[in-house]
């Protein structure tokens, strides 16, 4: 169903003193909000961060995960030991584990697969590169990251998969896309949607924007009719920016 949702990806910060720290600031500034609201701390702190937040409306969300139930994957963490710490939803695709951990788009859409199969939501990244952006070919690979990591999913998939825009080149950068190019791209992206589906999937499904959101740029970015809420890296890092763009949805 779609839904305002602010998500904060906390990437490789805080540890786990730190991650309480923020957690309780978060928390005793929390405004009342009809948006959802999810972080996704580190691996080694979801655990703890999902104790916290257990009684809170706000969600846990792990930033990877693998494909396999278990077995010998070095490093790795499988969608059961997710669930078994109660935490249901997982972004797949960041640009950061497209960019160095060589993530392509078959093995995400295993991943995804995957995250489906063990009743998992899934937070669905995507966006391009500034020289394909300046090529004009940046509908094009948002077009094909789409087909290649979700268009095999059968309609009733959808329900539990949200879709995060990130345009690499805004992304931790401080450069952000403007209002106009986020809401020209979630309307192309819905599009997209209804011509491989239809587009009772395509209105329901909520699009995320990511890419230097803060508290003076976000308003205007949610206001647009097709962005749904935003996914926040650097912003989320601090409780005050977080809780000022939560506000602004
Ligand atoms: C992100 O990493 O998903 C992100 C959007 O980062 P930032 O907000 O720092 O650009």
């Amino acid at each position: 169903m779609r839904s305002k949702i602010v998500a904060g990806n906390w990437k490789m910060n805080k540890n786990l003193s730190e991650t309480k720290d923020l957690l309780s600031e978060i928390l005793d500034k929390l405004p009342d909000t009809e948006a959802e609201v999810i972080v996704a701390p580190t691996f080694v702190n979801l655990s703890e961060a999902a104790h916290i937040l257990q009684t809170s409306e706000i969600k846990v969300a792990a930033q990877n995960m693998h494909y396999a139930r278990n077995g010998a994957f070095t490093g790795e963490i499988s969608a059961d030991m997710l669930l078994n710490i109660n935490v249901d939803t997982v972004i797949i695709g960041h640009s950061e584990r497209r960019a160095y951990f060589g993530e392509t788009d078959e093995l995400l859409a295993k991943k995804v697969k995957a995250a489906l199969e063990n009743k998992m939501r899934v937070i669905f990244c995507f966006g391009e590169e500034l020289d394909e952006r300046k090529a004009g070919n940046h509908f094009n690979v948002v077009e094909s990251q789409l087909k290649n990591g979700l268009f095999e999913l059968p309609a009733e998939a959808w329900q539990h998969i949200v879709l995060a825009y990130e345009p690499v080149w805004a992304i931790g950068t401080g450069e952000t896309a403007s209002p106009e190019q986020a809401q020209e791209m979630h309307a192309f992206i819905r599009k997209t949607i209804t011509e491989a589906y239809d587009a009772s999937i395509a209105d329901e499904v909520s699009i995320l924007y990511g890419g230097s959101v803060k508290p003076s740029n976000a308003g205007e970015i949610f206001s647009k009719s097709d962005v749904d809420g935003g996914l926040i890296g650097g912003a989320a890092l601090v409780a005050d920016d977080f809780i000022a763009i939560v506000k602004a949805i």
